[in-house]
């Protein structure tokens, strides 16, 4: 079955306020909308990534250059469209994509991400199937965490906001809350952890991610603090800076036992292989929107399962919960219930899976199951 043609479509949307994590803000919503055309009519879509700075690299890239590897061949044979594209040689001029640099590496592997997942949505759409029951289909619903716990803005009480927070999650049926620490002091941010865990209770899920925000020692005293108040934390995402995190997690890992997660900075199976080798990592939470996509996460998530790591996903609901439901090693698919955080999120599907009782259905229709609505990709697109 012949792709003939693909497609690309930049998005982005100003937010209507900023929200401040560990080591960043975000003020906007770009992502990339791919579909791939089929011989027979079926057009795989997905959308993802959520980068800014080289948005326009990673679709120049796909519509000048990946694109003419996948057009003509059979989308049944991804395995061998994913390795056409991982060693495309492209002469960019100056310096071009030649994968010496950290940049244009992190460039290609979007990009590939991007038909990759497009193609597994037409290859479902082709066997009438859904992603995850073509992965195995290991679960039928899967329990949703939110992200959240942004700081809060001037003015504005930071305890209360957290409360308030865990107080929405509960009302819409979410099981718990990824939340932000590492930009205020610890002290600070073990307040508001307490505060998470007050007001959610005992059985509510609570993750904290400190994007990297801290040195070795400082992730160590805040993950024996919290184990010390018994605060029932799933899990520390990223406590430490990329430059550390080898031994530094491996410091970590002996001090406490508390999962570590990490993942969502790595841009290829080998480096997860690495971080799993060298590094304290028990979960891995990998984004196939970064990493390859859907060809490459379920060959990682394979390989961790045979290291005793559990599968988390940084985001993209979208394609993340066929990929959770998919594996039995896996955690929890996030999303945003706060929509001013995301609002392509709800508003780009036509049907937004259901939530109930701290799960997410996982959508049934073929491919992953999302039809993107054309008004709003023509509303958002650059
Ligand atoms: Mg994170």
């Amino acid at each position: 079955m012949k792709i003939t043609k693909v497609e690309v479509i930049p998005l982005d949307m100003d937010l209507d306020e900023v929200f401040k994590g560990g080591t960043y803000q975000v003020a906007s919503r770009p992502t990339i909308v791919t579909r791939v055309y089929l011989e027979n009519g079926i057009v795989g879509e997905t959308y993802g990534g959520d980068e800014f700075h080289t948005q326009s690299e990673i679709v120049d890239l796909i519509r000048d250059h990946l694109s003419a590897l996948v057009i003509g061949d059979d989308c049944r044979d991804f395995a061998r469209l994913w390795e056409k594209m991982f060693h495309v040689d492209v002469d960019l001029g100056n310096r071009g994509l030649h994968q010496l640099d950290m940049h244009p590496r992190g460039i290609l592997m979007q990009a590939i991400s991007c038909v990759d997942n497009a193609i597994w949505d037409a290859r479902g759409k082709l066997f009438n199937t859904p992603v995850y029951k073509l992965l195995g289909g290991c679960k039928e619903r899967v329990p949703v965490i939110s992200i959240g716990g942004y700081y809060a803005k001037p003015g504005e009480d930071s305890l209360e906001k957290i409360s308030a927070e865990v107080q929405s999650l509960l009302d819409a049926g979410i099981a718990g809350i990824k939340m932000k620490v590492g930009r205020a002091t610890l002290e600070e941010d073990f307040e508001r952890v307490r505060a998470a865990r007050t007001t959610g209770g005992k059985d509510f899920v609570i993750a904290v991610d400190a994007n990297q925000g801290w040195a070795p020692l400082d992730a160590v005293k805040f993950c024996v603090a919290m184990e010390r108040e018994n605060l029932g934390v799933r899990w520390m995402e990223e406590p430490i800076a990329w430059y550390d995190q080898t031994d530094g997690l491996m410091l970590l890992q002996q001090k406490t036992s508390i999962p570590i997660t990490v993942g969502q900075g790595e841009i290829s199976g080998r480096a997860c292989r690495d971080l799993i080798l060298k590094g304290g990592v028990n979960i891995l939470n990998v984004d196939c929107t970064l990493c390859g996509g859907v060809t490459e996460w379920q060959r990682i998530a394979d390989m961790a399962r045979y290291m005793n790591v559990e599968m988390a996903h940084h985001e993209e609901p979208q394609i993340a919960i066929h990929l959770i439901a998919a594996n039995p090693h896996s955690t929890y698919v996030e999303i945003f219930n706060n929509r001013t955080r995301d609002p392509l999120l709800w508003e780009l599907p036509e049907d937004f899976p259901i939530i109930k009782d701290g799960y997410m259905e996982v959508p049934k229709g073929p491919g992953f199951g999302i039809k993107l609505r054309e008004d709003v990709i023509e509303r958002y697109r650059k």
